[in-house]
């Protein structure tokens, strides 16, 4: 059997990803989350994790350096998945892409700024509004850009609201659903489909025991 490289995403998406990996008899013979390392071996010979940023995860699945790996949509509606197959929503880490701005402020009309991790989303959204927008790239703190008179609005991940809220700002027009989803090297998944198969279908099996 070849290597097979999984790559996931690290924080509040790992924490909802291991156990549905481990659910597939799928375990890292470290904890990960209080190791510094970036790579793990797992119980199964062969198969090992790499542990990531959510914005490179589709870079090393698209390039093939990871056969596999489990992604935000957010990530995939921005970054675009060439070269990815995207089998399964694995239904964990919802949220929802939204447009927000200050409470109660009225969205002044005509061209406004918009402040936003997510470029490429914000454009094609505010396009198909017929909004003409500037879009300011940020990297994070989104929520700081329509208080302190950056940017009219912000597109950003919403899931509880606290976070906007706790900020002055409320949440206004919903872009999409947004749930991890397992991805696929497409050559990978040719070369490597003994290996990749089984893991998908098992995986479809855990989460459609699971969705009752
Ligand atoms: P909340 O205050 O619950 O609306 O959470 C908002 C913040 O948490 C967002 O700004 C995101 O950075 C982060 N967040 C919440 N859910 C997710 C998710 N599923 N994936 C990535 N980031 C998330």
């Amino acid at each position: 059997m070849s290597q097979l490289t999984i790559a996931l995403t690290k924080g509040r998406i790992l924490k909802e990803t291991l156990p549905l990996l481990a659910a597939v008899g799928l375990e890292p013979l470290e904890d990960i989350s209080t190791s510094r390392k970036l790579t793990f071996e797992t119980n199964q010979e062969g198969v090992r994790f790499i542990v990531l940023r959510g914005v490179d995860v589709t870079t090393y699945v698209q390039f093939g350096a990871a056969d596999m790996g489990i992604s935000g949509k957010d990530m995939l509606l921005e970054h675009g998945s060439e070269g990815i197959y995207e089998p399964l929503d694995l239904g964990i880490a919802r949220c929802k892409l939204m447009t927000a701005g200050i409470k109660g402020q009225e969205l002044k009309s005509g061209r406004i700024r918009v402040a936003t991790k997510f470029v490429n989303v914000a454009k094609q959204y505010y396009a198909s509004q017929a909004r003409q927008v500037d879009i300011i790239k940020l990297y994070g703190a989104m929520e700081l850009a329509p208080i302190i008179g950056l940017a009219d609005e912000i597109v950003d991940i919403v899931d509880t609201g606290n976070t906007l809220r706790a900020n002055g700002l409320e949440p206004r027009n919903a872009i999409a659903d947004i749930s991890s989803r397992l991805i696929v090297n497409k050559a990978a998944m040719k070369m490597k489909y003994q290996q990749i198969q089984p893991l998908i279908e098992s995986m479809r099996a855990v989460i459609e025991a699971s969705a009752g």
